[in-house]
C-alpha cells in the first residue's frame, strides 16, 4: 500500500510547540501533533470502493492486514504525520470557546489518483489535547451512521466529506446513550474521513475570539491558496471578499441540497459547518420520513428544536453571520461582508427555486410555482405523507387527480388520507394544469427522476443494519451501502429499501430519536 503525502497544512500553518494528548488550551497555533492510540484488534468492517479508487487503493490493499492496522490507528505509513486541529464554535447559539478535534486525528494530505488533495482523518482514534472531559473514541453505531451517510450523500450528489472505511477496534467504549444514568459498554470503531479540506467555520472563529489577528490572517491566506486556488491572487480585501462570498454561496447550495433530499443535520453548530461547503460531522442526523418542517432527530435539541428541518437555511445564515463577525478584523469596513451575506440570501432563494423546479419536473420556477410547492408542503405535513415516496411517485404518474391512487402508499395514516384526499386531488389538478404549459411529459419525468431519489438512508434502515452489526453480521451495512450507490435508479429486487418507515420504528431510539452520545 502506497500513498503519496504532501502535508501542506502542517507545513504552512503554525503548530503547537507541545505534543501529545494532554488536555490544554492551545493558543497561537492551529494544530497539535498527536498520534492515534493503538487499539486491541482492528478489523475492516466495511469500505468504500469509490473512495479507495480515488486514493489509488486496490481491493488487495484493503485485504492486506496492514490496512486495518493503519486505519485503526496502530501504525503509520511513510509520509503520515498525525495531528489534531484547533477550532472553536458556537454551540446551540452560544460561544463555546476552544473545542478542536477531540477524537479526530488527521493522518496527512494525500495527493489522489486524480491529482486532487485529500485529507485523511481517523474519527475515534483516541485522546487529543482537545478531548476535554471525553475519551476520544467513537462507538460502532455512530461510526456506521457516519460511514453510510457520507457515501449515501456523495451518491446523491450532495457535497460531503467521504468515508474510506469502517474499522472495528475490538475494544469496548462506554456510553450513556440517553444521558439517563444507564451507561453501558458498546463496540468501538474508527471511520476514516476523506475530504479536500476539513476546515470548519470554527477554525476561523477561535483565533478571532482570542484577538489572534495574525494567525487568522495566515489561516485565511492558507485556505484561499489551498482550498480556493481559483481565487488565489494578489492579497487584499477584494480577494478576501470574493472568498467569503463564495463560502456563502457554497453554503447556500449545500442547504438547498439538504432540503431537496430531506436531510436534517441535527447539530448545525458553527464547529460543524465546513468552510468549503461540504456536509461534515454526521452525528444525530436524520432523514425525513413523513414530511415535517419542524422535525429534528436530535433529542438533545428536542426542546428548542433550533436545528429542525425547515430552519436549516436560516441557521446557516446565522452561522455565516458569526463567521463574518470573526473575519471582520481583516476588513477595513464591513460592507463586503454584508454584501456577501445578502448574497447568501439571494443564492439560497435561487437554489430553492431550482430545487422546486427540479422536484416538480418543471423547466423553470416562477412565483406561482413557489406557491404551488408551499401549498404542497402544507398538505404533506398535515396529511403525514412520506417525502421521498411522494415526490418520486409524483414523477411516475401522469399528472392529474387520478394520480392520487398511485401515491397512496406514501401516506402513513389511512384516516388522514381520506380526510385530505379532496385537497390532494385539487392540488394535483392545479399541478396538471401547470405541467400542461410545459413541454414533454418525458422531460418532466427525467427531471424528477434526477432530483427525487428512490433510496435514501432512512433512519430505521440504518438502525436495522446497526442491530445486525451488533450481532456480528455486517451484511446489513454492506447491503445498504450497495443500494445507496445508485439512489436515483430503480433497483429491481431491492424494493424493501424504498419502503416507508414501518410503524414499529415510529418512535424507537435510533429510528427517530438520536442523542449526541456517540
Ligand atoms: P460534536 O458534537 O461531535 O460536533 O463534537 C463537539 C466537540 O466535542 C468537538 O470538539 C469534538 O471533538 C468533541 N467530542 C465529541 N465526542 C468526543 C469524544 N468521545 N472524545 C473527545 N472529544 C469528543
Ligand atoms: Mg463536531
Amino acid at each position: 500500500m502506497q500513498l503519496n503525502f504532501d502535508n501542506r497544512l502542517l507545513r504552512e500553518l503554525p503548530g503547537d510547540p507541545v505534543s501529545g494528548p494532554q488536555v490544554r488550551q492551545v493558543r497561537g497555533a492551529l494544530w497539535s501533533q498527536v498520534a492515534p492510540t493503538a487499539v486491541a484488534a482492528p478489523r475492516v468492517l466495511a469500505w468504500s470502493a469509490e473512495v479507495a479508487s480515488l486514493l489509488g487503493l486496490s481491493a488487495g490493499d484493503i485485504a492486506d492486514p496492514q490496512f486495518a492496522q493503519v486505519f485503526g490507528g496502530n501504525a503509520l505509513l511513510p509520509g503520515m504525520a498525525p495531528y489534531a486541529t484547533n477550532y472553536g464554535g458556537h454551540q446551540f447559539g452560544n460561544w463555546a470557546g476552544q473545542l478542536g478535534d477531540g477524537r479526530a486525528i488527521c493522518l496527512g494530505e494525500v495527493i489522489a489518483a486524480d491529482g486532487s488533495r485529500q485529507e485523511l482523518q481517523l474519527k475515534g482514534a483516541g485522546p487529543t489535547p482537545y478531548s476535554r472531559f471525553a475519551d476520544g473514541r467513537a462507538v460502532l453505531r455512530s461510526s456506521i451512521r457516519e460511514f453510510l451517510c457520507s457515501e449515501a450523500m456523495a451518491h446523491l450528489g450532495v457535497p460531503t466529506t467521504r468515508a474510506l472505511c469502517l474499522i472495528g477496534t475490538g475494544e469496548a467504549v462506554v456510553r450513556d446513550m440517553f444521558y439517563d444514568g444507564h451507561a453501558a459498554p458498546e463496540p468501538g470503531a474508527v471511520v476514516c474521513r476523506v475530504a479536500p479540506s476539513l476546515l470548519r467555520f470554527g477554525h476561523f472563529e477561535l483565533p478571532a475570539s482570542r484577538g489572534e489577528s495574525a494567525l487568522l490572517r495566515q489561516l485565511v491566506d492558507f485556505t484561499i491558496a489551498r482550498d480556493f486556488p481559483h481565487l488565489d491572487g494578489p492579497a487584499g480585501q477584494a480577494r478576501d471578499a470574493a472568498w467569503f462570498a463564495e463560502v456563502c454561496t457554497r453554503t447556500a447550495t449545500l442547504m438547498a441540497h439538504w432540503m431537496r433530499v430531506g436531510f436534517v443535520h441535527g447539530v448545525m453548530n458553527t464547529d460543524n459547518l465546513s468552510i468549503t461547503g461540504l456536509t461534515i460531522d454526521y452525528g444525530p442526523y436524520g432523514w425525513i420520513d413523513d414530511f415535517d418542517l419542524d422535525w429534528t432527530p436530535n433529542t438533545t435539541d428536542a426542546s428548542g428544536r433550533r436545528y429542525r428541518f425547515g430552519w436549516q437555511p436560516q441557521v446557516a445564515f446565522w452561522n455565516l453571520s458569526r463567521l463574518a463577525g470573526a473575519l471582520a478584523p481583516l476588513f477595513t469596513d464591513a460592507t463586503p461582508l454584508e454584501d456577501a451575506l445578502r448574497g447568501y440570501a439571494e443564492a439560497y432563494a435561487a437554489a430553492e427555486r431550482a430545487t422546486i423546479a427540479a422536484k416538480l419536473g418543471l423547466a423553470e420556477c416562477g412565483p406561482a410555482d413557489q406557491a404551488l410547492m408551499a401549498d404542497l408542503h402544507a398538505l404533506l405535513q398535515q396529511a403525514e405523507v412520506d417525502m421521498t415516496l411522494f415526490f418520486r411517485g409524483l414523477g411516475e404518474h401522469p399528472p392529474g387527480a387520478q394520480a392520487l391512487q398511485g401515491l397512496r402508499e406514501a401516506f402513513y395514516d389511512d384516516a388522514k388520507y381520506h380526510a385530505h384526499a379532496g385537497a390532494f386531488g385539487a392540488w394535483l389538478q392545479r399541478y396538471a394544469q401547470r405541467c400542461a404549459q410545459e413541454g414533454s411529459e418525458q422531460a418532466r419525468r427525467t427531471r424528477m427522476r434526477a432530483a427525487n431519489p428512490r433510496y435514501v438512508l432512512r433512519n430505521y434502515l440504518a438502525q436495522q443494519a446497526i442491530d445486525r452489526a451488533h450481532a456480528g453480521d455486517l451484511g446489513g451495512v454492506h447491503a445498504l451501502l450497495e443500494v445507496l450507490r445508485h439512489p436515483y435508479d430503480d433497483q429491481p429486487g431491492r424494493e424493501a429499501f424504498a419502503r416507508k418507515r414501518p410503524d414499529w420504528a415510529r418512535s424507537k431510539p435510533g429510528c427517530s430519536m438520536l442523542s449526541c452520545s456517540s
